[in-house]
């Protein structure tokens, strides 16, 4: 896209990514968002450049899914989102409580009965100087997308995982809109017809997928998935999935795991808010079990779908 753009540019943009989007990755945008205080149609809706959020990716986000119309687990969210602003030092522009207010109005103005809700903040606009500016006001942004969660393609199918090299910062538990080295491996697994890359560490370990929560299933029937650590981000779906697998009475083995491991592995599949549990069938071309979705990711996969029913 141009950075020169008229409104209707901009809409007939948005227009064709859309339907790209459908296309390719069963998404969609609903054209309305918020900017600091305003509803406003998404192809209208504008911050500075003098963001920090866009001159220094200084800023978190959240992403929650919506089921019939309602925010799952949205509290979790939002207490990861605050967690993150206090570990950068960033304040929130508005109390938690009043923007769960508005992810509900953006929800009921947008009409999205399934997808997600985007958060982001970022530290504001002011002079580009790499210290915290005083006296900035914090940029608060939300948007819908409408996204099939339930009917996925990827869900009944399972996806394919490919490896790379875990290039990240040291500070992977701050959801942060600094993004880079997930786009480049969602874009490398893109290019090697997988739809999720796992990272891995210098020790030769998986540390999680660029926008998910990795596990594995042994042989034996324990589910496997690395601790919370700096080391990775603590996916909200994680928490849920752990607790409703301890709540039936299976095996949980919080430690790390080697792709070598996973490939031995019964089965393996990923957590996160817009995907909720997804099999992975393959990784770098070689199948997981017997390369189809296994039955006891079908049944956490069922058992989320429950909880997230409860929790809207
Ligand atoms: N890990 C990373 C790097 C992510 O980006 C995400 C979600 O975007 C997750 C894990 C899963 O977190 P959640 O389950 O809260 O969506």
């Amino acid at each position: 896209m141009s950075l020169r753009h008229s409104p209707a540019a901009l809409e007939a943009a948005l227009t064709r990514v859309a339907h790209d989007k459908i296309a390719q990755d069963n998404i969609a945008h609903v054209d309305i968002a918020y900017v600091n205080g305003e509803f406003t149609p998404l192809h209208e809706a504008r911050v500075f450049v003098l963001d920090r959020g866009f001159l220094f990716g200084d800023g978190v986000y959240e992403v929650a899914a919506v089921l019939d119309g309602r925010l799952i687990d949205n509290e979790a969210h939002l207490s990861r989102l605050e967690r993150s602003l206090r570990e950068l030092g960033l304040s929130s522009p508005l109390p938690m409580a009043r923007i769960a207010e508005l992810q509900r109005e953006l929800l009921a103005r947008s009409g999205l009965r399934e997808g997600i809700v985007y958060l982001q903040i970022t530290r504001g606009v002011a002079e580009r100087e790499f210290g915290f500016p005083s006296g900035a006001t914090p940029t608060l942004v939300m948007f819908t997308q409408e996204k099939n969660i339930l009917a996925s393609p990827a869900a009944a199918a399972g996806i394919a995982v490919k490896t790379v090299a875990d290039i990240r910062w040291a500070r992977r538990d701050i959801k942060s809109v600094a993004l880079l080295a997930q786009v480049l491996a969602k874009q490398a697994a893109a290019a090697a017809g997988c739809q999720e890359a796992w990272m891995i560490d210098e020790a030769g370990m998986v540390t999680e997928g660029s926008s998910s929560t990795s596990f594995i299933i042994t042989r034996g029937g324990a589910i496997v998935t690395r601790p919370n650590s700096t080391a990775i981000l603590p996916g909200c779906t994680r928490r849920a999935v752990v607790a409703l697998a301890e709540r039936e009475g299976l095996a949980i083995e919080e430690r790390a795991f080697s792709i070598a491991e996973a490939l031995r592995a019964a089965e393996a599949f990923i957590t996160s808010a817009s995907t909720f549990v997804t099999p992975v069938v393959s990784i770098d071309g070689q199948p997981i079990g017997d390369g189809r979705p296994g039955a006891h990711t079908k049944h956490l996969r069922e058992l989320y779908i429950a909880f997230a029913r409860g929790s809207a």
